[in-house]
């Protein structure tokens, strides 16, 4: 992780230079409210940016040698204050934003300002946001909040009129392929994992580290096979569960995406098997693909609001439809 942060993705390259600039002029807002789509170069963009300004350095930033960096490296930096949902928690706890309005109230002990990083803002309560609000409404002077959402329809409108809200660019398909080259040489392998990950290279670049691209081929192959009636349903939800049912979730999602284009003449570009395929051509194939599209939408949220998910319910009731739904079309 701390190599990690170390890093810049080429896509954030000049926001980041022109909000070090920007600070340098000491143009920048009281709170900014970072927006970006993917957790995985959000948390790293923030790390850095709040690295970068705290770092007495004249030149670039963040230097890596001066007292900042180095406390920061630590660990123990006295101007910094980080918040997020903490483990095992859903979400900011109100005592969390009583220690941000106090430390919002210090001076700085080593330079000029001092920062707080908050991350998963939606989380806060309305009891919370509205404490936080007292900061946003009443800035110190040398303090910068930087605020991250991961939902910004879930952050309290008042807090949202007090921070200026800065999106997170995302990588061109070129550039992504360019940054994920690096780890993964073919590019038909690249072509199939930024497909399958809506072309987030980090995310591909896990799921090639995680071996996931054979996993795919088997994904399909077991669903060609239930809808062949040549597995039980049983048998193939415990050995989903015991692989990885979030994974297998996430493909059902974009297998049901990819068969939706390639049924209204798009791209087949998970490279998709025969079988799949012909299914697209069926009679009333859209009609019954969207309300079991449905269902995995909701099993997938369901995952991810529910602490404790029935997961060998959730993935037995998904196959059962899945056998359910293609044959209605093969028949
Ligand atoms: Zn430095």
């Amino acid at each position: 992780m701390a190599e990690r942060s170390n890093h810049l993705f080429p896509w954030m390259q000049s926001l980041f230079e022109g909000l070090i600039e920007r600070n340098q002029a000491k143009q920048l807002p009281h709170a900014i409210l970072f927006v970006g789509e993917w957790l995985e170069d959000t948390e790293q963009f923030l790390t850095r940016l709040t690295r970068a300004l705290l770092c007495q350095s004249a030149d670039e930033k963040p230097c890596g040698q001066c007292k900042s960096c180095l406390l920061f490296q630590a660990g123990s930096h006295p101007d910094l204050l980080n918040v997020t949902v903490e483990e095992g928690a859903k979400r900011i706890k109100i005592d969390q934003v009583r220690a941000v309005i106090e430390f919002d109230t210090k001076k700085p002990q080593i330079g000029q300002i001092k920062v707080i990083a908050m991350t998963a803002i939606e989380t806060m309560n309305a009891n919370s946001a509205n404490a936080l609000l007292k900061c946003l409404e009443e800035p110190s002077p040398n303090t910068l909040l930087l605020l991250q959402s991961n939902d910004i329809h879930q952050v309290l409108p008042t807090i949202l009129s007090r921070c200026q809200k800065q999106a997170l660019p995302k990588p061109s398909l070129e550039e992504a392929h360019l940054w994920l080259s690096k780890s993964v040489s073919e590019k038909a392998h690249r072509d199939r994992l930024l497909s399958f990950t809506d072309g987030n290279p980090l995310k591909a670049q896990q799921y090639y580290e995680d071996n996931r691209l054979l996993a795919l081929d088997n994904y399909a192959d077991q669903l060609i096979r239930l809808m062949q009636g040549e597995v039980r349903i049983v048998e193939l939800g415990e050995k989903i569960i015991k692989d990885n049912p979030n994974a297998w979730l996430d493909y059902l999602q974009t297998l049901c995406i990819t068969l939706s284009k390639v049924s209204a003449g798009g791209a087949n570009d998970q490279q998709l098997s025969r079988a799949l395929v012909e299914l697209t051509a069926k009679e009333k194939f859209s009609e019954l693909l969207y309300p079991f599209f449905d269902c995995v939408n909701e099993a997938k949220a369901e995952t991810l609001t529910q602490s404790n998910p029935n997961m060998q319910l959730l993935i037995e009731s998904l196959l059962y439809r899945w056998a359910a739904f293609t044959r209605k079309l093969l028949r």
